[in-house]
């Protein structure tokens, strides 16, 4: 195997079983590895820290797939996925009738840096996103299919993540049968249907799964505004659980038409819902000069904050999201509030929220803090992991 030396002290991070090494704590690579190559990394000294794969296009030089000096092979991939499909039913061992999607595999906290597997029912969805992932693409697909026996492995490997790797995008069916064109799947007894190949992320914003049951939980009697409905997630959650009536906000023509279709599955009356294309932005400052209100709103927009130079941006995006939904809630309302930015941290947000209820003139308490559902693994060796963060708060 070839050696990658760390520089003198850099190999704290790995000390602590972070699986990440950027390009600026390598000191040397006497022999180039190849793109993905299994190497071993070395501290200054000399000594062992990890087996990880390489990566010479990114600034993650390399991700470790272990901190014992082993072979990568199949068998290594085997334990792997073994261990990260033992861990969810373990997670899921009350509810499993009642819920037939869930991820998998969760990239780095679950030793596989790069790798998602999620599944939709009968079938797998995968994404390969960095240059180890995709070297053992084939192993790991074979390991999948040993362990969860799917009737079909569908792979959406088309996400702006790889390029930073040096990677195309990729999708397309990898092994077995072609899913239909839409997956319904049951999730505590909610039925959902699922695109797999138009769909957002592997399909389907499963990380939300516990917060749509909060959801549930408090609509009902409510007027409820579901804001970045995409197809209605929380909508058809709040619907289920008695909202009097549940409007659902996106831009996108398509993800509401599927969120029609997933109402009328759910047996939802066609007069309890109606859904509104256009900008947020928009949309809700129209609601506040026609002096429209809600009793219960969700705001869980997309991602705004991409990378460093987007923060300050993102920031105000946020704040004026907020501030809207704070004016157009009812005394006594209650508001979910998400940002999926990595980059913002739980505290920034928080400062973001407080401030967008100031300028709203209105009180919040946190009823709970929220995040993405336990099968999104956060290891507690790598908080990058941890993206997702809301508040449920009750507004006066
Ligand atoms: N809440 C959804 C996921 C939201 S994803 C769920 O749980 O399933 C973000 C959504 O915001 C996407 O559907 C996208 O179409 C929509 N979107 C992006 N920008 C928007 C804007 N300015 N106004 C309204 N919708 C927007």
């Amino acid at each position: 195997m070839k050696k990658v030396i760390l520089k003198p002290g850099r190999e704290k991070s790995l000390n602590r079983r972070h699986p990440w090494i950027f390009s600026g704590a390598i000191a040397r690579n006497p022999e180039e590895p190849e793109f993905g190559e299994t190497v071993e990394i070395c501290s200054s000294e000399g000594a062992f820290l990890a087996v990880a794969a390489w990566s010479p296009r990114s600034q993650i030089s390399a991700r470790v797939w272990s901190f014992s000096k082993r072979g990568i092979d199949r068998e290594f991939f085997l334990e792997q996925v073994r261990e990260a499909v033992r861990g969810r039913e373990a997670l899921f061992s009350e509810c499993s009738n009642q819920l037939t999607a869930c991820r998998l595999i969760a990239a780095e906290a679950d030793g596989l840096p790069g790798v998602i597997a999620d599944r939709y029912g009968d079938y797998l969805v995968c994404q390969f996103l960095s240059a180890g992932a995709e070297a053992h693409r084939n192993d790991i697909v074979d390991c999948l299919n040993e362990v969860c026996i799917p009737v079909g492995i569908y792979e959406r490997s088309d996400v702006s993540v790889r390029q930073k790797e040096g990677l195309n995008d990729r999708a397309g069916l990898i092994c077995g049968q072609e899913p239909p064109e839409v997956i319904v799947i049951n999730e505590n007894g909610i039925k959902y249907e699922v695109n797999v190949r138009t769909g957002h992320k592997t399909g389907f914003y499963l990380d939300q799964r516990d917060n749509r049951e909060a959801v549930a939980a408090h609509a009902s009697g409510r007027d409820v505004l579901n804001c970045f409905s995409y197809t209605g997630g929380f909508g058809v959650a709040a619907a289920v659980g008695g909202a009097k009536f549940v409007t659902n906000l996106d831009s996108s023509q398509n993800a509401l038409a599927l969120s029609d279709d997933i109402m009328r599955l759910n047996g939802i009356d066609p007069s309890r819902y109606a859904n509104v294309e256009g900008d947020a932005f928009k949309v809700l400052r129209e609601f506040r000069e026609q002096g429209r209100k809600f009793d219960l709103i969700i705001l869980d927009p997309p991602k705004f904050i991409e990378s460093q130079q987007q923060l300050h941006r993102g920031c105000r995006g946020y704040k004026d999201i907020n501030l809207l939904g704070f004016h157009l809630l009812n005394p006594g309302g209650m508001l979910y509030t998400f940002s999926c930015s990595g980059l913002m941290d739980s505290h920034l947000f928080q400062k973001i929220v407080a401030d967008a209820a100031l300028d709203a003139g209105r009180k919040a308490m946190i009823v709970k803090w929220l995040t993405q559902a336990p099968d999104h693994a956060v290891s507690l060796n790598f908080p990058e992991g941890f993206y997702l963060k809301g508040f449920q708060l009750q507004v006066q």
